[in-house]
């Protein structure tokens, strides 16, 4: 790892800017909205940035999906826009399993249409009544002659209502399993919502008696956890981009504020603790990072081997983000509250990055058991 972004970084990261900055007018309502903005999916189609999101053989940019690249571009775009961000993030969250464990003749089906922007994907893994324990599912996939069968409830879907297809994890025997089902198929509907606090392309998907042929069964019957790890090691440091992107931008936004409004005959950026909280606020985010490049470019080699180091920047990036857009709103005094205003979104937007990809204290858990088994190894 350099401390300078290597050129094709910094171009594919400009190339993000100009999308963020073209679709720039439309953020606040398509961050509102239960549904894809059609505007800003057609800019990041015709970006090609969502050739980041599939394998060169299917339409890509890459051989294998770049985790530093994913990563620096999610950071461009989410300071502008959280949709913007998770329409291009999902691209590759909701088909990487497809990527690598596909059947050729699905993977040839889908994947040219997932970087196009023309298909867009999905993972649905949770259930009403699981979370972060995904081995307690209970949606039952089996196979039966040329066909599988899925019976579930997936909860909290990304893209939901507006995906093309998801990638559905399921119990089958005593493991479990990954099977893609179109969102044609017959037996699946979808509930759009709930509305959050940063409202999202969001749903429930009921599976009821669906049938897909077996050739969408993705990786072997029970292999689907190896395949779930994957994506979570390619694109959870991808997370911690996108909190540095939105913390910036709020630092952003403070600095404008502070700067230009004046009270006691002074600039706000020169009173009382203000200094220090914009210092701080800087401080954090310069951590932030460089911690998640430095985890981005390991991942983009080895995201197994680096899976730890991903999670501390997903876990030091989203708490960065939630410090600085929480000190930007208190340093806008009253102005940071107005419901419309950009620190207000960027405030509630900053907040479900903690709880998903891996809630950060089961990473945190995890991070500490990793810890000690290091430590007794010696
Ligand atoms: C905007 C958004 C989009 C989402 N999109 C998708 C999607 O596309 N596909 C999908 O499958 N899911 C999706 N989810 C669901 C998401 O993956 C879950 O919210 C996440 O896994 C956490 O599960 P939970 O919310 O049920 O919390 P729970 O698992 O109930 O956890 C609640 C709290 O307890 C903590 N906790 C849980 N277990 C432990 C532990 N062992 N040790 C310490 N602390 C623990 C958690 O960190 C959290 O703070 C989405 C969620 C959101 C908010």
């Amino acid at each position: 790892m350099t401390f300078e972004l290597p050129a094709r970084y910094a171009e594919l990261q400009a190339r993000a800017r100009e999308v963020a900055s073209s679709v720039a007018g439309r953020a606040a309502t398509a961050d509102d909205s239960p549904t894809a903005d059609p505007a800003m999916t057609k800019a990041l189609a015709e970006s090609g940035l969502g050739k980041l999101c599939v394998p060169e053989a299917y339409g890509g940019l890459d051989e294998k999906v770049d985790s530093l690249a994913v990563t620096v571009v999610r950071e461009s775009l989410m300071g502008t826009s959280a949709h913007l961000d998770g329409l291009f993030a999902m691209q590759g969250i909701g088909s990487l399993a497809l990527s690598l464990a596909g059947d050729e003749a699905v993977k040839g089906e889908w994947l040219p249409r997932v970087a196009q922007l023309e298909a867009l994907a999905a993972l649905a893994l949770t259930e009403p009544d699981v979370g972060s324990d995904l081995r307690s599912i209970t949606t039952a996939i089996s196979e039966h002659g040329d066909t599988v069968l899925i019976e579930g409830h997936k909860s909290f879907i990304t893209n939901a209502g507006d995906a093309s297809f998801y990638i559905v994890l399921g119990r089958e025997g005593n493991g479990h399993s990954l099977v893609l089902v179109p969102a044609r198929t017959p037996g699946v509907t979808v509930q759009r919502g709930p509305r959050l606090i940063a409202p999202h392309i969001l749903g429930e998907v009921q599976f009821r008696a669906v049938r897909v042929p077996a050739s969408h069964r993705i990786g072997e019957r029970g292999g689907a956890f190896p395949l779930v790890l994957a994506t979570l090691a390619t694109f959870r440091v991808s997370v911690a981009g996108a909190a540095v992107g939105l913390a910036q931008a709020a630092l952003d936004e403070a600095l404008r504020h502070t700067t230009r409004r004046r009270q006691f005959g002074k600039a706000l950026a020169e009173l009382g603790p203000i200094p220090t909280m914009l210092a701080q606020s800087w401080l954090e985010i310069e951590q932030a990072r460089v911690l998640t490049y430095l985890a981005a470019s390991r991942a983009a080699r080895d995201p197994l081997g680096n899976l730890d180091m991903s999670s501390m920047a997903k876990v030091a990036a989203t708490e960065t983000a939630g410090r600085v857009t929480d000190r930007a709103v208190q340093m806008m005094g009253r102005f940071g509250l107005v419901t419309g205003s950009t620190i207000e979104r960027l405030y509630r937007n900053a907040r479900p990055m903690r709880i998903y990809e891996g809630g950060n204290e089961v990473l945190l858990g995890q991070l500490a058991r990793r810890l000690v088994k290091l430590h007794d190894a010696g």
